[in-house]
């Protein structure tokens, strides 16, 4: 395989191909292959970009459709016809269903793009600068959005510019079980010398993705939206990664019955890999004026018709969400026994997480990219998260089959065995 260019024109930021460093040629659903025509399953689907798979078929056609046809491609953010379909598919088969009541701004196609128009519309409206986010947070790399993410690697590349505006809480489970960790920020809201600027909103990620797979539990969103709506405070829900049917339900939110006051999407979106982003917000909110945040590529069509497309194709009834929870059951279980295994080594390990948004903490990162490692070895693309990279997460597509999910599983389970043993 010639990695030689690769390796010498791009710059040293590049990381995924440090840990599969092979040149990748082709994909369809779960599985990709390389330039010698080596085959891996994926574990790791684009960071939850590609909950639908790789080149998933039915989506594919509706893009393939479009181009044949000269839609439009960019039209910065013109009416446009996929335009309004997607708006028209959102409204029927995942708003209205859900009793939710959103109004859609496309900021630019990235995850962070959406973050960081959420917190400036949450700025805007409450005219307060600081916002609440969480230990271990994630929430994208610009100035605005990394001020409300944790990872330290992230905040100190800004040539020493302040990330300000941002207050980190400690989140469900920080200090451990038996503490309720919203005790400490209620009691920061209400002590009028507590020190903390009343935030103009909150952002969280039901599931922490990047942070290591945490979940917090259903009690604590509940009491964080309470929280929120007795302070006069926005509740952000951050559902970049854990959205689009990543934990068993469109939103990730669901399970805890609540309703956030502003949502960003992205990630999956699309449905089919395409950059593509979105910020939701309860009508009475869209204080914003014509072009007040504006940007090139806001709405990309492309992505307009693959997303109408994928919710129609799966999102028209519960079908997919509950075999998206059953491959979840199946997940959690082979990953309590591994988990089971690796601890019976003298290394304390547990399984955690919410659908198919699952990991295992191994305790420290050289132990996960051991078993990381040599799961790449064996045809596995699975990768870490985790402040020191110690959780081994699986983010499969959505749509693996069940011969793929097992052989995976499988894989992971020889190679920790083989790295631990
Ligand atoms: C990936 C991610 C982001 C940032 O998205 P980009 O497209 O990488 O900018 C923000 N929030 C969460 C929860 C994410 O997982």
């Amino acid at each position: 395989m010639q990695t030689q260019i690769l390796e010498r024109m791009e710059s040293d930021v590049r990381t995924y191909s440090r840990s599969f460093p092979v040149v990748f040629t082709t994909a369809r659903n779960a599985r990709l292959t390389d330039e010698d025509g080596r085959e891996y399953i994926d574990f790791l689907a684009g960071a939850g970009s590609l909950n639908y798979g790789h080149n998933n078929p039915k989506i594919k056609q509706a893009l393939v459709d479009y181009l044949a046809s000269d839609g439009i491609v960019h039209g910065l953010d013109f009416w446009t016809a996929a335009k309004r379909d997607y708006l028209e598919t959102l409204e029927e088969l995942i708003l209205k269903p859900r009793g939710l009541d959103y109004k859609v701004q496309f900021p630019g196609p990235t995850g962070t793009n959406a973050v960081e128009a959420a917190i400036r519309l949450a700025r805007n409206v409450k005219g307060r600068h600081n916002i609440v986010t969480f230990t271990n947070g994630f929430h994208g790399v610009t100035m605005g959005a990394l001020a409300t993410t944790g990872n330290r690697k992230f905040r100190e590349a800004t040539g020493g510019v302040p990330t300000v505006g941002g207050t980190f809480m400690p989140y469900d489970g920080y200090l451990g079980d038996g503490t309720d960790t919203l005790d400490y920020f209620e009691k920061l809201l209400t002590d009028k010398s507590g020190g903390l600027d009343v935030p103009a909103g909150v952002i969280v990620e039901t599931v922490q993705g990047e942070g290591g797979i945490n979940a917090a539990g259903l009690d604590w969103l509940k009491r964080l939206e309470q929280i929120c709506q007795d302070n006069d405070i926005l509740l952000i829900v951050d559902d970049i990664q854990a959205g689009c049917g990543r934990t068993g339900k469109f939103f990730s939110f669901e399970h805890a019955g609540i309703t956030p006051d502003i949502v960003t999407n992205s990630k999956s979106l699309s449905g089919f890999g395409l950059p593509f982003a979105q910020v939701l917000m309860r009508p009475e909110l869209d204080t914003w004026k014509p072009g007040q945040y504006n940007g090139t590529f806001r709405g990309f069509n492309l992505a307009f018709t693959t997303a109408a497309a994928t919710l129609r194709e799966y999102w028209s009834d519960d079908t997919f969400e509950r075999d998206v929870q059953r491959k979840g059951r199946v997940v959690a279980d082979r990953f309590a026994k591994l988990a089971a295994w690796i601890t019976e080594q003298g290394i304390e390990a547990s399984e955690r997480g919410r659908g198919l948004m699952r990991g295992i903490d191994v305790g420290t990162g050289d132990i996960a990219d051991k078993i990381t490692a040599k799961a790449f070895e064996n045809g596995l693309i699975i990768e870490t998260s985790g402040q020191d990279g110690e959780v081994v997460k699986c983010l499969c597509p959505l749509t693996i089959t069940d011969e793929d999910l097992l052989e995976g599983l499988d894989i992971l389970e020889k190679s920790a065995k083989q790295a631990l043993s």
